[in-house]
């Protein structure tokens, strides 16, 4: 039988574990950023109609010792919670652009970096001020450089929101609305922020094929962005039937586990070689399309 002091004990327990694992990982985080052991994975974003690459999304990874792998959006709320924000979002901006020194180095085919940024960089920290600075700092081509918030997020500081964004467009970086249409954005935002890129939140494109309502919804966002002059990706493209779906729609870029998963430095630098070779990624290399 249930007993609910009991119950109650057990999720005060639980809660505290939480406070307690939280308040570990903050401590180690903050070491982690400043000895460099956080690391970066990339995934391609591809062009739907013949697969190349067009630009790749930066993604935080964290193996802890103890706790082994811990989920950026963890990794993400820790550092917002104990004031470490500044120095997370900065350590991915600028580790993001020394790897795209280090891949124009090698003569690998130009990519674009697209980075994520936390909501407290967006609303409490000088974000224009940091990019620029690491910009400077690294000497990179600002137009390599794209910048993904959340719609949430900009909608969090929606009184500053068009000045950030377009202190950054001023750099020459380019800026992407991330996790599209699970905000609660309105049309009138949307025309104030000067981005160049919707990114069509997974959730709905995962059941496209058995979700009407899906179907729907994306062919909106696509006539929107079209009026809008936006861009659209599509993420969490992971069946042939998605590809086959949005390239139907008119959708032109796309991101998921059926091109790649995200990968490490290497991993992905092997993917652009190929790609110079005239391999093409799965599954354009399947010959499931022409
Ligand atoms: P996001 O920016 O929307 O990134 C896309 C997420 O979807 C990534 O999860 C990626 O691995 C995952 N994904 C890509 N393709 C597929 C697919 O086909 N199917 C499915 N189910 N998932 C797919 P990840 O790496 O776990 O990151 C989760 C979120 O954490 C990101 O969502 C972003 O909001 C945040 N994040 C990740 N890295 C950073 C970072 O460096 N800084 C900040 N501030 N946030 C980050
Ligand atoms: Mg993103
Ligand atoms: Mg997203
Ligand atoms: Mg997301």
């Amino acid at each position: 039988k249930r007993d609910p002091a009991q119950a109650y004990r057990l999720f005060e327990l639980q809660m505290n574990l939480g406070l307690q694992r939280r308040r570990e990982l903050a401590e180690d985080l903050r070491q982690a950023i400043l000895t460099n052991h956080l690391d970066l994975h990339y995934q391609p974003l591809v062009r739907l109609d013949t697969g190349r690459i067009e630009s790749v999304e930066a993604l935080l990874r964290w193996d802890h010792p103890k706790h082994g792998m811990v989920s950026p959006l963890e990794v993400v709320a820790v550092a917002e919670q104990y004031d470490l924000a500044l120095e997370l979002n900065e350590w991915v901006i600028a580790t993001a652009c020394q790897q795209s020194l280090v891949w124009e180095a090698a003569k690998l085919p130009p990519v674009k970096m697209a980075v994520n940024i936390s909501p407290a960089m967006y609303t409490k920290h000088d974000l224009v001020g940091s990019v620029s600075r690491i910009i400077d700092y690294y000497g990179i081509k600002p137009g390599r450089l794209m910048i993904e918030v959340t719609e949430d997020t900009t909608m969090q500081d929606i009184e500053s929101s068009p000045d950030i964004l377009h202190g950054l467009h001023r750099l020459g970086v380019e800026l992407a609305l991330d996790d599209f249409g699970t905000g609660y954005s309105s049309l009138s935002h949307l025309k104030k922020l000067p981005v160049d890129r919707l990114k069509i939140d997974k959730s709905f494109v995962h059941d496209l094929n058995n979700e009407p309502k899906d179907l729907r919804f994306i062919r909106t966002i696509l006539s929107l962005a079209k009026s809008l002059e936006l861009e659209v990706v599509a993420e969490g493209v992971e069946l042939p039937q998605n590809l086959t779906d949005l390239t139907q729609e008119g959708c032109t870029l796309g991101q998921g586990y059926l091109f790649s998963k995200p990968v490490d430095a290497d991993a992905l630098e092997k993917i652009l070689r190929d790609q110079q070779q005239g391999i093409r990624l799965p599954p354009w290399s399947d010959g499931y399309l022409n």
